[in-house]
């Protein structure tokens, strides 16, 4: 399979870095606007390649070097500097994508190509890109709440003691401030939260759950107040995500995409069944009242950032 990653700064890189290492591309190819980093960062990355896959490393200098792409992934773009949040990036990144995307489209099999959009506000540019690629809905994919998804399930696998790996719990909605906990979906080992407390001696107050919920919010923020910008999270996120559409594995991923028509359409993240096809099915979990009005102001914020552009 042969993979394009566009935009190779912290993330692309990362992204590079671990879509290699998935071992399921045989070719992957970089392009970045910045023709010298695309250079250098194709050519570290096949000094390392010699350590774990068989797989061609190289920068092109134009689209047409994506000819053949199944993914092609989209992690070009501003990122946030500390204290800005992932909407301010809107205007700037709603440039970048609509200036990349009809180039991609130009050089990629329309039938088959996957786009995976990582750039930030990511909802929106979902929605810009699937608007601006004409694809079908379920084949413009955006890495959503996986990665805060994820750092739930960190923060829930420490508190419980247990394995993330065992935790099936949601973050939903936008991949921004406004994203949501879908605490009563929530279960470990097939055994709802409350239950899981109870027969293991641990307790998730509502004031713990509210600081949980903090945390996640809050983590882009802190890793960027640390190091200046996040890359490992993501970066597992997308591999984990090339993985599952390679190997048509049909399993469940908070990834965003476009639902609905017309002005009711919106991307924010659902539980989907992804596989080879990219999203098979999107699956509606049970929800409190104050859990759906949350989903549906996530949707509004997503919607009414879309119609700014
Ligand atoms: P960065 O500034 O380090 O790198 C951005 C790269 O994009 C640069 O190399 C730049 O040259 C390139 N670029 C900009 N415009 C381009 C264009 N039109 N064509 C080709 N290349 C172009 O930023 P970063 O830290 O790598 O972040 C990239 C994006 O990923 C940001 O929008 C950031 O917010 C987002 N992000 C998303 C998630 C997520 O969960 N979805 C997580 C972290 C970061």
């Amino acid at each position: 399979m042969k993979i394009a990653i566009i935009g190779l700064g912290s993330v692309g890189s990362a992204v590079a870095t671990a879509v290699v290492n998935t071992g399921l591309a045989h070719e992957v190819v970089l392009f970045d606007r910045d023709g010298v980093r695309a250079r250098a960062a194709a050519e570290d990355l096949g000094h390392a390649a010699t350590f774990s896959y068989d797989v061609k490393i190289s920068a092109v200098s134009n689209y047409r070097g994506i000819r053949g792409c199944e993914m092609v992934i989209i992690a070009a773009g501003a990122n946030q500097k500390p204290g800005q949040t992932r909407t301010d990036l809107l205007r700037a990144n709603a440039d970048v994508i609509s200036d990349i995307v009809p180039r991609v489209m130009a050089n990629v099999d329309q039938k088959t190509v996957k786009l995976i959009i990582v750039t930030n506000p990511l909802d929106v540019m979902v929605m810009l890109a699937q608007k601006l690629s004409k694809l079908p809905a379920s084949r413009v994919i955006g890495t959503g709440t996986m990665l805060d998804s994820a750092r739930l399930r960190t923060i829930l696998a420490r508190q419980l003691s247990v394995s993330p790996q065992s935790i099936n719990a949601y973050v939903l909605g936008e991949h921004g401030d406004s994203s949501m906990i879908n605490w009563s979906s929530a279960c470990i080992g097939g055994v709802d939260l409350n239950s899981f407390c109870k027969q293991t001696k641990n307790s998730l107050t509502q004031t713990t759950r509210n600081t949980i919920e903090h945390r996640v919010h809050n983590a882009a923020y802190e890793i960027i107040r640390g190091r200046g910008a996040t890359w490992d999270g993501i970066a597992g996120a997308v591999a984990d995500l090339v993985r599952c559409i390679a190997n048509d594995e049909n399993r469940i991923l908070t990834v965003s995409t476009v639902d609905g028509v017309g002005n009711k359409s919106l991307a924010m993240s659902l539980p989907r069944i992804v596989g080879r096809g990219g999203v098979i099915a999107t699956l509606i979990p049970k929800m409190l009242a104050p859990e759906s009005a949350a989903l549906r102001k996530s949707g509004k914020i997503i919607r009414k950032n879309f119609d700014s552009i």
